[in-house]
């Protein structure tokens, strides 16, 4: 299990309720305290404690607007155990509405930035406060990303395939009591909060649901989706009680995933815009979309299914840069049905 946490967190002793902190990481040049927020359930009665962290990247608000409408669904008098939340763990990336932080050295993708490094650039300072404070004390961990500003269509849990043995098993049982229509055997090893926890014996999972700006009918559709994920996720741990009945999945590993990138750029015209699409079986040679050039009107590339499987990602109609993630799929003669 986990090293002995080098520090005790601020939350400890916190009693049954809520709290919000922010967490000082460094001096910015506007003058201005850069923190991290930190939103602690505790709840009545004795149980895990469960880390979730969003916005890593800075593009990816569905998940903490989710989370605050469902923390807010939660009685604290029925809850076992703790929730904590890092409801924007890259504020630098959030304010600039982008992934990475906007800083010239080093990692400035916080999801490749852990456990941090206190005297590292402002990236891994983030990353060393949110180690400090909340994965050093979890029992399990949820790192929760979406779709950036690229108009991702998604419903999926990654887990680390890298884990070691009983871990992985651990994760993968999170994963799927998630409930999303893909569960992800994933090579999450390096720096990513994921990896740090797992690597110490703390089962973790990487929900990828819904996107950005994708408007009111499948951002409905994705809030749904999460809402529902985090409760059964919460009652699969013990947290809360609630039926976690079984849904049909589509898991798949690394050997059957297939992205799809389109070799020009231009405008691309997605055929799979709707979230409903998403988990549908796919047959070799379907047209998935087509990249027109927006200057000569001509038609550059038709982008097609490989092979029969299922779209586990896609994306809305708009301009693309060459060897952007457009549609992946997971070809289905090696990918498993769960029922
Ligand atoms: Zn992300």
């Amino acid at each position: 299990m986990s090293a002995a946490p080098a520090t005790t967190p601020l939350w400890a002793n916190e009693t049954e309720g809520r709290s919000f902190h922010r967490l000082p990481v460094t001096t910015m040049l506007n003058g201005a305290d850069l923190t991290v927020p930190l939103h602690v359930l505790t709840g009545a009665k004795l149980g895990p404690t469960l880390g979730i962290i969003t916005n890593q990247h800075g593009d990816e608000f569905l998940p903490t607007i989710v989370i605050r409408q469902w923390l807010a669904g939660l009685d604290t008098g029925k809850l076992s155990g703790r929730i904590v939340v890092v409801s924007v763990g890259n504020p630098l990336a959030t304010a600039a509405c982008q992934r990475l932080t906007p800083e010239p050295h080093g990692r400035t993708d916080l999801h490749e930035a852990f456990p941090g490094n206190a005297r590292g650039n402002t990236t891994q300072m983030i990353a060393a406060v949110i180690t400090a404070q909340v994965l050093d004390h979890i029992d399990f961990h949820c790192d929760f990303h979406a779709g950036g500003t690229g108009g991702r269509l998604q419903g999926r849990v990654d887990y680390n395939g890298k884990a070691p043995a009983e871990v992985k098993q651990r994760c993968f049982e999170m994963a799927r009591a998630f409930g999303q229509p893909f569960v992800h055997e994933n090579d999450l090893t390096g720096t990513s909060a994921h990896y740090v926890t797992t690597k110490r014996g703390i089962p973790s999972c990487n929900p990828e649901v819904g996107g950005t700006f994708l408007g009111p009918d499948s951002t409905a559709t994705y809030t749904k989706q999460s809402m529902d994920g985090l409760t059964r996720l919460a009652a699969h741990l013990g947290l809360v009680d609630a039926p976690v009945p079984a849904v049909k999945q589509i898991h798949f590993d690394l050997v059957a995933r297939r992205e799809l990138r389109p070799h020009n750029s231009g405008y691309l015209e997605s055929l799979y815009e709707r979230p409903e699409q998403i988990g549908q079986p796919i047959a070799a040679g379907t047209l998935l979309g087509r990249v027109i050039d927006l200057y000569s009107y001509a038609v550059l590339e038709e982008i097609k299914a490989p092979f029969d499987g299922f779209l586990f990602f896609s994306r809305y109609s708009g301009t693309v840069s060459a060897g952007t993630q457009a549609f992946a799929l997971a070809e289905a003669a090696k990918s498993e049905r769960l029922d």
